[in-house]
């Protein structure tokens, strides 16, 4: 090798391995393109209904498995209706079990009933007055409806003074209830969009009103502690300020449930002097939550553990998290992002630095890892992570690992194919590959019995081209030559039964021709390659090369399936020709 053919290969080398750093910038670049595409995701919140599917899944697995044994809830269901009538129950019926609740010292009463319009106005009177003469704290529920129109009564007749106009209000107890209740607080509970409830609101505002969430206040008296402030759920809430729900499992399992009836009938029994079915102990002190939950009757929300779940129990969930302190953290924003970052930056180091199996491996313990870490944060320390964003990045990182790194796999072995068929000065097929191709075609255009010919070429007196105008200058000759082959393959014209062209050996090149007879092969392309090369300028260094060559035509005889025969004729065509001047052309006939 000397000094030029040595520059060349280093430049070819270098460039490779610039391109080939250009192209890991590339990769690098997109990997971050998607992580920040993930980003975004996040931030706009656009996959937070599968980040919800993974909540469902992750409160079935943990739920909340502390209960708090100071709630009791006491039921309307269809039974205590057969059996005391239906719904709904005259004032009066429910003056006597707060007069129950009260004499067996309950420690507050949560009641699921708004009280807000009146009703036969001695069983109204019956109510207000139980609530002004027990000593039991009742709290109450204010709802927020839709403003359909405004009216007051006289002697129980509305008078409708304005239409609503989609606009809502409060609707709060009567006056004469309200007024004896120790707090009341909103009850709204809208589901996600998916029709699932997760979240409630600790705090509900409209216009110039702001009530808590109504369970909240028994709990937190009950607890002898503040209620925390609207500011102080922030740290608790999502982004629309709502909390999730700490569900304790399906409706009511853990929590003490006793029916509306069965206590009225264990009341009157203990009056009779009989034996009770509910013992006053287990109401004493506790926060007793009435409410109905009859199919018919009840409201009935969709959770993560069941489609009708009574709304009593949504509201038992919510006083037992408040009882035990056992809320679930949704972590911060920028602390969601970070993890996708990180994690998206770890999968991408992975990709690079692995490949194949490994790197199918390592995306999936990564995958698993993270989800691994997000359930047991959950359970553990009612942390909830964002997890499913993650992991589809993981994976969209690792598919598109996968196809870049097929994309180079084939581009690397197209390249390697090109080195090893191709010979590096001249750009034309080495004789190896040459070989193998007219193996085939000969056996084609042998069964075929198509005519198939060759041409076999060296260049007049190089050596004297080398000696006079320097190696340099021989390299140019027999590029420039090789061009012209290579032009004819690619146009097909003139000459275009050109199929392929190979470097034979230092300065000689073989030609085969499809379909092309002997006389045709040397009359039309040997012919005219002859001149061709005989006018075309050879400049080196100002200086004009003047370049013959001398060519030899051989074509293949039938019953002739190897190319061997007709390779050595070609080769005693060529000696022929240079053996009668050089610049000229036989055949094997001549
Ligand atoms: P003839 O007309 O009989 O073919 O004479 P010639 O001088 O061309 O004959 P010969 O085959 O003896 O010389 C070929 C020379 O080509 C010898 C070798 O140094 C030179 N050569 C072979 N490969 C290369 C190459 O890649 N580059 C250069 N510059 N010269 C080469
Ligand atoms: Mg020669
Ligand atoms: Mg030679």
């Amino acid at each position: 090798m000397d000094s030029h053919e040595t520059t060349e290969t280093t430049e070819k080398l270098f460039g490779r391995s610039r391109s080939r750093r250009y192209r890991g910038w590339l990769r690098f670049g997109t990997y971050l393109a998607i992580i920040a595409a993930f980003v975004f995701l996040l931030a706009f919140h656009q996959l937070d209904r599968l980040e919800h599917i993974v909540l469902d899944t992750f409160m079935k697995f943990a739920h909340s498995t502390q209960f708090s044994r100071d709630i009791v809830l006491i039921e309307i269901s269809e039974t205590v209706l057969d059996e005391i009538g239906p719904w709904p129950w005259p004032r009066s019926y429910h003056a006597a079990m707060l007069r129950l609740l009260d004499e067996w010292k309950a420690a507050a009463i949560v009641l699921d009933f708004n009280f807000s319009e009146p009703t036969d106005p001695k069983e109204d009177r019956d109510l207000s007055q139980v609530f002004a003469r027990i000593t039991t704290p009742v709290y109450l529920p204010v709802d927020l409806k839709p403003q359909k129109e405004r009216k007051f009564w006289i002697h129980g007749m509305p008078v409708v003074l304005d239409q609503g106009e989609g606009k809502m209000t409060w609707v709060h107890a009567l006056p004469k209830i309200k007024d004896h209740a120790q707090a009341i607080g909103h009850r709204e509970l809208p589901a996600d969009p998916d029709g699932i409830l997760r979240r409630f609101n600790p705090f509900l505002s409209y216009g110039t009103e702001t009530y808590p969430f109504f369970v909240l206040p028994a709990a937190y008296d009950f607890l002898k502690k503040r209620i925390p402030l609207p500011k102080d759920w922030v740290a608790w809430g999502d982004h629309h300020g709502k909390v999730i729900i700490p569900w304790t499992g399906g409706w009511g399992e853990r929590i003490a449930r006793y029916s509306s009836s069965d206590l009225i009938h264990s009341f009157y029994a203990i009056r009779d002097g009989l034996k009770p079915v509910i013992d006053p102990k287990k109401i004493a002190g506790k926060i007793c939550m009435v409410g109905l939950v009859a199919k018919n009757q009840a409201e009935f929300k969709t959770t993560p553990f069941d489609v009708s779940y009574p709304a009593l129990g949504v509201y038992a969930d919510i006083m037992n998290a408040a009882m035990t302190g056992h809320w679930i953290r949704p972590a911060p924003f920028w602390l969601n992002i970070l993890c996708l970052i990180g994690i998206g930056l770890l999968a991408s180091i992975l990709f690079i630095l692995l490949r194949g199996a490994l790197s199918l491996l390592s995306g999936l313990l990564l995958g698993i890892g993270w989800f691994l870490f997000c359930f047991l944060i959950f359970y553990k320390a009612h942390y909830w992570f964002y997890g499913v964003y993650p992991l589809l990045l993981i994976f969209c990182l690792f598919v598109f690992s996968a196809i870049y790194v097929q994309i180079t796999a084939a581009r690397e072995k197209t390249h390697l194919f090109h080195l090893a068929t191709r010979d590096g000065l001249t750009g034309l097929y080495v004789i190896r590959h040459f070989r193998v191709i007219m193996n085939q075609i000969v056996r084609e255009a042998s069964v075929r019995k198509e005519p198939l010919s060759i041409i076999l070429f060296d260049i007049d007196n190089f050596k004297k081209i080398n000696d006079t105008y320097g190696h340099p200058a021989g390299d140019m000759v027999l590029k420039k030559t090789a061009s012209v082959l290579l032009s004819h393959i690619r146009k097909r014209r003139p000459f275009r039964e050109i199929d392929f062209a190979a470097r034979y050996g230092g300065e000689e090149f073989i030609i085969m021709l499809r379909k092309a007879g002997l006389t045709e092969a040397a009359q039309c392309t040997a012919e005219r390659l002859r001149s061709e090369i005989e006018k075309m300028k050879f400049e080196w260094e100002e200086k004009n090369i003047p370049v013959t060559i001398s060519l030899g035509v051989a074509t293949l005889h039938s019953g002739e399936n190897v190319p061997d025969p007709m390779v050595h004729r070609v080769d005693e065509a060529l000696y022929k020709a240079k053996r009668a001047g050089k610049n000229r052309v036989c055949t094997e006939n001549d």
